[in-house]
């Protein structure tokens, strides 16, 4: 079977950014997904198309198909009182470099990157941590199947690799 739209592909992959390795999946505990709704970025499904178990891939996406370009305007300065609980500011958690878990407008969970603190204002960075990158990918397809009636109702995968409910 070739992986096309609602099969479900278990793949390993290492993802390799300006030299390092930054995340990687092996044989024993592969990447499975529902191919073509949208689960992953769209140059990594892309890329995957077609391909059948056994089948060795090798490729990478520009920013444009992967996180998009860096942008200065996810970059935002937040009143302090932002960060206030209980009209106390946290201070323990507002380090520069520390990721914190954040909601947009919407109620849609985000993460930002203190940038600069000051007594006023925090400078944060919204930009996902890959954006602007060059992915790299290699790995190999373990698996194809389809999809179950079940999984595609539900939108993700269930049974190993997946979630269990
Ligand atoms: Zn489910």
């Amino acid at each position: 079977m070739n992986i096309e739209k609602n099969t479900v592909p278990s793949v390993t992959y290492t993802l390799v950014v300006e030299g390092e390795v930054v995340d990687k999946a092996e044989k024993e505990n592969p990447l499975s997904f529902i191919y073509g709704i949208g689960a992953m970025i769209p140059g990594f499904e892309k890329n995957l198309e077609g391909l059948s178990a056994g089948e060795k891939y090798e490729f990478s996406l520009q920013p444009d198909e992967a996180y998009g370009e860096y942008d200065l305007a996810a970059i935002v300065d937040l009143p302090i009182t932002t960060f206030e609980v209980d009209g106390q500011v946290q201070w323990d958690m507002l380090k520069v470099g520390q990721m914190v878990p954040m909601q947009d407008q919407n109620g849609n969970p985000l993460n930002g990157k203190i940038l600069e603190v000051s007594d006023e204002k925090i400078k944060m960075d919204f930009n996902h941590v890959l954006a602007g990158k060059t992915l790299n990918f290699t790995g190999e397809v373990l698996d194809v199947r389809q999809a179950t009636e079940d999984e595609l109702a539900h939108g993700h995968v269930h049974g190993p690799g997946g979630h269990q409910h």
